[in-house]
């Protein structure tokens, strides 16, 4: 199992694991202001990636549920199979985290938190959440953001020369900004396209397209004062509002999808709940 062993070192790693941004990759990436993300070459957006999904590990670890893991990275990959980027190396894990979120970093790897796969109640909700973050990757709203934000933390500096020096001051800002991004968010008009595209990645992957509402609802109907919510609220729009603007998308398109299977009982067996 490549993932598993690829987990195994993430997770043994994680504790020493160093954010390393490749600075002569972001050179390359970073040095014409307008140019498009497009342009990024995928292996510099994989290696990107791989930098920010060893932070984040270093803040909360993989599930020990091999089980639980699998099954997650199967649904995953089924979903990433039903899209325009299906060859990237995707993969999902399961953070051991009571908190409910969920991640994606460039290049296709996906975290999702114990503490909302436990609020989940079929696959196909599971499904919807995986393929709002596989949209992500799929439009690089991440990529674009860390783009973005490192010409800002480095306005009117020679970056080039910056870089070329290996300056530790530059290095540090461009690694900071990285780490940010995850609590502050990304623009709301990002996470309400991976909205649409996610309920349509769903559908097509043969789940009811309503599993990602399910999930809306669920955040909704919690007390938003829950500190388990705090970064989610966060980094989001509300979940009414994200409910409100998938509405008037999926009906009366999506609507054909809703009577595709939600996988309770399969969802059920593979993920046991703690109470
Ligand atoms: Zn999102």
């Amino acid at each position: 199992m490549k993932w598993l062993a690829l987990l195994a070192a993430l997770v043994s790693g994680a504790a020493q694991a160093q954010f390393r941004l490749d600075i002569n990759k972001l050179i390359d990436t970073t040095k014409n202001v307008v140019k498009a993300t497009s342009d990024i070459a995928e292996p510099e957006e994989i290696q990107i990636g791989k930098d920010m999904a060893s932070r984040l590990l270093g803040a909360a670890p993989l599930a020990k549920d091999e089980n639980l893991q699998r099954y997650v990275n199967r649904v995953g990959r089924w979903l990433a199979l039903q899209t325009e980027r299906p060859d990237l190396p995707w993969q999902f894990g399961v953070m051991e985290a009571p908190q409910l979120n969920a991640f994606a970093v460039p290049g296709g790897t996906i975290f999702v938190t114990r503490g909302l796969v436990e609020r989940m109640r079929s696959e196909a909700e599971l499904a919807g959440v995986l393929a709002h973050e596989i949209s992500h990757v799929l439009r690089k709203h991440h990529l674009k953001a860390i783009q973005k934000g490192a010409q800002t933390a480095l306005a009117g500096e020679a970056l080039n020369q910056a870089l070329r020096n290996q300056r530790a001051d530059v290095r540090e800002k461009l690694v900071n900004f990285g780490a940010e991004m995850y609590t502050r968010g990304l623009d709301k008009g990002d996470e309400l396209e991976a909205d649409r595209l996610g309920v349509v990645i769903a559908a097509r992957a043969g789940y009811d397209a309503y599993g990602l509402p399910a999930v809306l609802q669920t955040l909704q109907a919690m007390n938003a004062q829950d500190s388990a919510l705090a970064l989610m609220f966060k980094t989001h729009p509300a979940p009414g509002e994200r409910l409100s603007a998938l509405g008037e998308t999926m009906q009366p398109t999506l609507d054909a999808y809703a009577s595709q299977p939600q996988l309770a009982d399969r969802f059920l067996q593979q993920v046991k709940v703690r109470k």
